[in-house]
């Protein structure tokens, strides 16, 4: 049986800009491909033919490896990019759940991070998860307000897969803007506090220039009136866009 293999739009090394982990440098593992097409996103949504490969991490210089790439392929070319640097390997898309045999296959040749794996994904693919759950160390998980995100309702799918993830290191990102709907807002929040105090991002829809598309009035009420039903609140933007970085 030939391995499974995935495509992938780029590996690289930088700063990862959104989440609880702000700050923190990891090698980025972007898949292509996602099984939702939300407004705001800013991730191409075709199969590219290459996948950038930054050959020399922080370096911005990028070789091409034409797609799709087999595990050992994607392991050695994260060996190049020095994970003992690293704080973690973000696994990011896309959505890197639409390829969980060729996870299975690469997570565990993926070695010498100070913190191991980082799943970032939009929650609503918990069988997936499922299936790479002990592999995985972090998990980022976005909770999608289907009037801000432009895109049907996943709350059933955003519960089942909470429910696993709250086993590990788990926050959930909260994607606003000005328009975002309260009664989706409120409905998340007792989404999550039904499954657990689970710390939550509020994170401003962000332009590619660095600015919010939401005042800070009203990013405080909605932190105050998460704050009411959860400990850890926090108001993050996408900061690699005003940094510059990918
Ligand atoms: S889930 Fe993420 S990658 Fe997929 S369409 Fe939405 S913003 Fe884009």
């Amino acid at each position: 049986m030939s391995p499974p293999v995935a495509p992938l739009v780029e590996i690289f090394s930088s700063i990862q800009g959104e989440g609880i982990w702000v700050g923190c440098r990891q090698i980025f593992l972007r898949f292509a491909g996602c099984n939702l097409a939300c407004s705001y996103c800013d991730t191409p949504r075709g199969i590219p033919q290459y996948c950038r490969w930054e050959a020399r991490p922080g370096s911005r210089e990028f070789l091409l490896l034409p797609n799709p790439l087999t595990a050992q392929e994607v392991a050695l070319m994260i060996r190049k990019l020095e994970p003992a640097a690293h704080h973690s390997i973000s696994l990011t898309g896309g959505e890197p759940l639409l390829h969980t045999s060729f996870l299975l296959e690469l997570i565990p040749l993926l070695k010498g991070t100070r913190q191991g794996i980082y799943l970032e994904t939009n929650g609503t693919l918990p069988d997936s998860l499922e299936r790479i759950l002990p592999l995985v160390d972090i998990i980022a998980m976005d909770i999608k307000l289907p009037g801000t995100a432009n895109i049907n309702p996943c709350w059933q799918e955003h519960r089942a897969f909470l429910k696993l993830a709250r086993g590990k290191h788990v926050f959930v990102k909260l994607v606003v803007d000005e328009d975002s709907k309260p009664e989706e807002i409120e409905r998340a929040l007792d989404l999550i506090c039904n499954v657990g105090d689970i710390p939550l991002v509020i994170q401003p829809v962000t332009t590619p220039e660095g600015k919010t598309r939401l005042n800070p009035e009203k990013a405080i009420t909605w932190q105050s009136r998460a704050l009411e039903k959860l400990t850890d609140v926090r108001v993050i933007p996408q900061t690699h866009k005003f940094l510059g970085h990918l």
